[in-house]
């Protein structure tokens, strides 16, 4: 079996102008995956658009309608800080659908993981709401996705500097999901303290590790040893997603974390190790990360690392 990647140039499509949040961050990893000749090494998977049946496993309807008509008008902004264009609603439905091409691929053992580099990212987006540069809610549509699939159990670890407030929303009494997030606190969006562990069915299935700004590699590695691993070994999923974000890279502009390159390869590593021992395949779907470098080179490392 081989690595898999989703890319599609109708992410680049998605124009928010003057943004952090901007196409070249995906050039600079696809540029440097060819680069380095990862690229000839991974198999590039063409992602599906996602329907409006399978957006709605996460959203609701009138959202997505009001989201399609924004955009189709000529876009705008949804909130202080996440924009759209004319295109950015195909490219959201492509994004989504990226996750749900890989978790197909995944499923049908023909990659053992897949990294999905997509834009407009998702970790932020609520049922019923745009936040933090975020439209649909990729990841946790691919989880129901997943589970639609048979892999009942999935786990999602959430690396990105800032907390997946729209994903620990979505799972927060489904004892079905597991949702870990390490994250900068005190940051936006404000979500992810410690006490904040899951209700209901839910209660002990949501697992949040905020960081303090400088914190390093090693503190990462502690916390996926001593929280992570534990977490995931008791679990047992059918399934790991990562929210992979790179913005807690020392170089990244909109953080205060000092994770490094080679860091980055670590986690990715830890994940491997719990992919091998539950027998569950790995997809990795792209959040923030914004020095391009440190970005395009992390994505490399990590899928080196992962299974
Ligand atoms: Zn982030």
């Amino acid at each position: 079996m081989v690595k898999g990647f989703v890319f599609h140039e109708g992410y680049l499509a998605h124009d928010t102008g003057a943004h952090p949040e901007r196409k070249e961050r995906l050039i600079a990893i696809y540029d440097h995956l060819k680069s380095t000749s990862l690229l000839s090494q991974i198999s590039l998977i063409s992602p599906k658009e996602a329907t409006e049946d399978e957006i709605a496993l996460i959203h609701d309807r009138s959202y997505i309608n009001a989201i399609k008509n924004i955009c189709l008008s000529g876009g705008g902004a949804l909130d202080l800080d996440t924009v759209v264009s004319k295109e950015s609603y195909k490219a959201a439905l492509l994004a989504a659908g990226g996750v749900l091409s890989a978790i197909e691929k995944v499923r049908n053992k023909k990659c053992t993981s897949v990294f999905c580099a997509v834009r407009p990212p998702g970790h932020h987006a609520l049922r019923n709401k745009a936040m933090g540069f975020c439209i649909f809610n990729n990841i946790a549509i691919g989880a129901r996705w997943a589970q639609k699939l048979q892999m009942k159990k999935v786990f999602i670890i959430d690396w990105d500097a800032h907390h997946g407030n729209g994903t620990q929303d979505a799972f927060y009494t489904d004892p079905t999901v597991f949702y870990f997030s390490i994250h900068q606190w005190p940051l936006y969006p404000g979500t992810g303290r410690e006490n904040e562990i899951g209700l209901a069915e839910g209660r002990g299935y949501t697992l949040n590790c905020p960081v303090p700004a400088g914190s390093k590699d090693e503190d990462y590695v502690r916390i996926f040893e001593e929280k992570l691993v534990p977490a995931v070994l008791d679990f047992d999923p059918d399934i790991i997603l990562i929210s992979a974000g790179y913005d807690a890279h020392e170089l990244d502009p909109l953080t205060n974390l000092m994770l490094t390159t080679k860091g980055y390869g670590i986690l990715a590593s830890k994940v491997a190790e719990l992919s091998k021992k539950c027998n569950a395949p790995v997809v990795a779907v792209l959040e923030g990360g914004y020095n391009l470098r440190a970005l395009a080179e992390s994505v490399a490392i990590t899928i080196e690392h992962l299974p």
